[in-house]
């Protein structure tokens, strides 16, 4: 006979529970229903891309790269980032390849924070934000994104009311999940006012950064004067190259915030998978037109997707970037989310996600459902249909 240990779980881990996103895909899967809760697309990367990776495997790269980083990823990166954003980045002090964004935002949170800090993160967040304050033992404040017909307001008053003494950075998302905001220049300026203004440094999240709709454009906060050297800039090939299970992402900026990631990231994986990294700097470089094509595709499938939800009832508010779309149930007469994608995945068979489970105050949330449209124009058509004949989603009485 075995005993298991008494204690298990450290205080630090203990809440951190099963992410939103494994629950609803184990849900999707279990009944079978179009799972548009996950961030996950269905089609491929691009070929080329893939084919790169074949030709990396099979010419040698696979033992241990730097530490920073294959020296032909940062490259393509430095390179990148000044053609795109005008942004210089040195491909030796500073970049650090990471797996995914994911070990990037935690790396830096780790790295910059001490126990009893404070981060601020704009709300609804994505849920690794949270989770690595908690790791960190730092506090974490929220400051609302305040949903309303043409999409979700940034309010400069709440975001000057959370800075404490003890806050640390800040950290932001653009283009946003859960809401699909994309903070505009004005916006960016009045942050980096802040972030001088009160000695913060900022992380910003950047893994939409090419996944941009209609007219806007997504300007990096490092680029606001001022910020460049107080600013880490996190992105990943995830969803600019369609390879999310790669975990090919990277940290940039200026080499005393890189450090502080790399100090992290040295202990946590040391190094992240050689080939992928030779093939996402072949796809950075060549793939711009694939990438411009997948996103004419996604702004399509987000259109698609919104007359649908329309059709069914529901009020669906303005998504400028990322994978996500917010629809508001209660024009459909569910003035609860949560119970709205109950019945969404028994009763009709399509897997959303209520968004206040991205927020810690749900009250301005609480009829607001996180739809992904990064799937394939079938899936999204049939979710449409199965969202039509589904008397879950019309109003009631
Ligand atoms: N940041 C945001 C805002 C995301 O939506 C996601 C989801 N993929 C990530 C980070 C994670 O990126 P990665 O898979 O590169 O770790
Ligand atoms: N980023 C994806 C989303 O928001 C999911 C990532 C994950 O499954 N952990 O849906």
């Amino acid at each position: 006979m075995t005993h298991a240990p008494a204690r298990t779980l450290a205080r630090r881990a203990a809440g951190l529970g099963t992410t939103v996103f494994s629950d609803l895909t184990e849900l999707a899967v279990r009944t079978g229903a179009i799972n548009l809760g996950q961030g996950s697309p269905e089609a491929d990367g691009p070929p080329a891309v893939l084919e790169a990776a074949r030709r990396a495997l099979f010419n040698g790269a696979n033992q241990y790269p730097p530490l920073n980083g294959t020296p032909a990823l940062r490259r393509a990166l430095a390179q990148q980032r000044l053609r795109r954003y005008g942004v210089p980045c040195d491909e030796d002090t500073g970049i650090v390849v990471t797996t995914g964004a994911t070990e990037a935002v935690t790396a830096a949170v780790l790295g910059l924070c001490d126990p009893g800090d404070e981060i601020i993160v704009f709300d609804p967040a994505y849920d690794v934000y949270t989770a690595a304050a908690r790791l960190a033992g730092a506090g974490c404040r929220r400051v609302p994104l305040l949903p309303g017909g043409d999409g979700f307001r940034y309010d400069p008053d709440a975001l000057r009311a959370a800075v404490t003494r003890s806050t640390r950075l800040l950290l932001l998302n653009t283009p946003h999940n859960p809401t699909g905001k994309v903070f505009t220049r004005g916006e960016l300026a009045d942050i980096a006012a802040v972030c001088q203004e009160y000695d913060l440094v900022a992380v910003v999240d950047e893994v939409y950064e090419y996944l941009v709709y209609g007219d806007r454009y997504h300007l990096p906060l490092t680029a606001v004067d001022g910020m460049a050297d107080r600013t880490l800039c996190v992105s990943s090939a995830g969803k600019t190259l369609n390879l999310t299970g790669w975990k090919v992402g990277w940290a940039c900026g200026p080499a005393h915030l890189v450090d502080a990631v790399r100090a992290v990231k040295q202990y946590t994986t040391f190094a992240s998978a050689a080939p992928l990294q030779d093939a996402v700097a072949w796809g950075l470089t060549h793939q711009d037109a694939w990438v411009a094509a997948q996103r004419s595709a996604l702004a399509a499938n987000r259109d698609a997707l919104s007359a649908g939800l329309r059709t069914a009832g529901l009020a669906v508010l303005p998504a400028e970037g990322g994978y996500f779309l917010q629809a508001d149930a209660a024009r459909a007469g569910h003035a609860d989310a949560s119970e709205y994608c109950r019945r969404l995945a028994h009763e009709c068979g399509v897997v959303a996600i209520p968004t206040r489970v991205f927020a810690e105050d749900p009250s301005p949330y609480a009829s607001l459902v996180r739809f992904a449209f990064c799937k394939s124009p079938r899936t999204i058509s049939q979710a449409v249909g199965r969202l039509a004949r589904s008397g879950s989603a019309r109003p009631r009485g």
